[in-house]
């Protein structure tokens, strides 16, 4: 099963790496270039790519090598090494100069879908233009370093499968599907006059959000996610700032709800991830075995010391009232105050417990805000030294990723430079190990930018 599994995967880069930057292969898609261009195909040489002459920041240590060379082949880390690298027949050879060579970085809680799309858009436009609004953001997310996502909400199957089919370029997305919500939760995004009763709103059967009452209910929520292909499953369970009709302290979900959810996320093999901010749920979701606290800004000290004790993961964001990083669409800026007030405090008690923090910045409907993706990484520098952001941003994010288990859609190495690992890698001019301002002008300072061993920049 594994060597049928691994040559499809090998054919795949092939082709992938045919597509790429092939405005006639991209028009024409997956199996029509391959017919229209067997020559090229026999021909092919390795798809290989040596980079020579980099300092490499391999995503688990604080330091950059001495001056090495990196052999890329299919879509894989081959060869490391200080010494001379031959490289094979056709392969296209990157002179580095010295320029840092790290992982693609990786957004542990992000919206695939909603980053671009203002939210009245959302739930009234036509499916095919949200669809297309997020290709188009999709593309970008991956020219401004990020090779990796963990769609923490949205109805990303379809966009996923059209970047791994090569359609687009875009990151490798670890998708939720549908935030499940209790009815008035953080997913519930019907009008007012909607209510009383339940006809599935338009944000519900477009799989944005389903809303789910009881655990039978929760039941077949999580499951046909599952089915759809979710990684992980993404439950809410406390208010939340971007829904209209839960004040941030309201705990979402009994504990035979979330339960019901985390026994049929874990007989798939993978887990339960929690919008929550509030020490009450929290603590209610973990004792109901979640595995990810995504937010938990409003936590204080026993819940954090309870994550420790779990050892769960936080999946904390950035959230603070920065002028250059403040969203000019997200919806009620009130609720948004009461949290950005506490971040630093989360960070802190993060820290005390010594929790498994996870980077993440969950940029929702604006393009003006999703421009400026890295800003959340440099933004770090508040609470971390540089080489403790990247780290978090890439082996450690990559560490979350692989809780998904046998659900994990890309299961090789991701997050660090070593030798058999994805090669989703960033040629960055200067040192990010001293400058994380670096990550705000990718178009200047990523000089490369390449996923699954593809070169969409340099
Ligand atoms: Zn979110």
């Amino acid at each position: 099963m594994s060597v049928s599994r691994s040559s499809w995967r090998a054919s795949r880069r092939r082709l992938l790496s045919m597509c790429a930057g092939s405005a006639a292969g991209l028009a024409a898609g997956r199996l029509p270039v391959r017919a229209a261009s067997p020559a090229r195909q026999d021909a092919a040489p390795a798809n290989a790519t040596l980079f020579q002459n980099v300092l490499i920041f391999d995503g688990m240590r604080p330091e950059r090598s001495a001056p090495s060379n990196v052999l890329v082949r299919d879509g894989l880390i081959d060869t490391i090494s200080e010494e001379p690298v031959d490289a094979p027949a056709g392969a296209r050879v990157i002179e580095g100069n010295g320029a840092t060579l790290m992982p693609g970085m990786i957004d542990a809680h992000w919206h695939t879908m909603l980053a671009e799309i203002p939210v009245a858009e959302l739930f009234s436009a036509d499916i095919g233009y949200v669809d297309l609004i997020a290709g188009r953001g999709a593309t970008r997310t991956l020219m401004q370093g990020f090779t990796s996502v963990r769609d923490m909400a949205g109805p990303s199957f379809g966009l996923k499968r059209a970047i791994d089919e090569g359609v687009l370029p875009g990151p490798r997305i670890f998708p939720s599907g549908a935030i499940i919500s209790q009815t008035s939760g953080h997913g519930d995004f019907r009008k007012r006059m909607e209510v009383p009763g339940h006809t599935p709103s338009y944000g519900e059967r477009i799989n944005a959000g389903v809303i789910a009452d009881g655990p039978d209910e929760v039941l077949r929520a999580t499951r046909e996610q599952l089915m759809l292909g979710a990684s992980q499953i993404k439950l809410a369970t406390s208010g939340g700032i971007i829904s209209d009709h839960d004040p941030i302290d309201v705990v979402e979900f009994s504990l035979p709800e979330i339960a019901a959810a985390v026994g049929a996320a874990a007989d798939w093999g993978t887990y339960v991830a929690v919008h929550a901010f509030t020490p009450r749920a929290v603590q209610r979701s973990l004792e109901a075995g979640v595995r990810c606290i995504d937010h938990g800004q409003l936590m204080d000290d026993a819940t954090a010391r309870m994550i420790a004790e779990k050892d769960a993961w936080l999946s904390l964001q950035p959230f603070i009232d920065d002028p250059s990083l403040r969203n000019p669409e997200e919806p009620n800026p009130e609720k948004s105050a009461i949290v950005s007030q506490v971040t630093d405090t989360a960070y802190a008690l993060a820290k005390k417990y010594g929790l498994k923090v996870a980077w993440g910045t969950d940029i929702l409907f604006s393009p003006a805000a999703a421009a400026k993706h890295g800003a959340h990484v440099a933004v770090m520098s508040r609470w971390y030294t540089p080489a403790e952001v990247l780290i978090m941003v890439t082996s450690m994010n990559a560490d979350l990723l692989a809780l998904s288990g046998p659900r994990n859609p890309y299961p090789g190495v991701l997050g660090r430079v070593e030798e058999g690992a994805y090669a989703d890698l960033l040629l960055v001019d200067g040192n990010p190990l001293e400058n994380l301002e670096l990550f705000t002008t990718p178009e200047t300072s990523l000089l490369v930018i390449m996923k699954d061993g593809i070169v969409h920049k340099g």
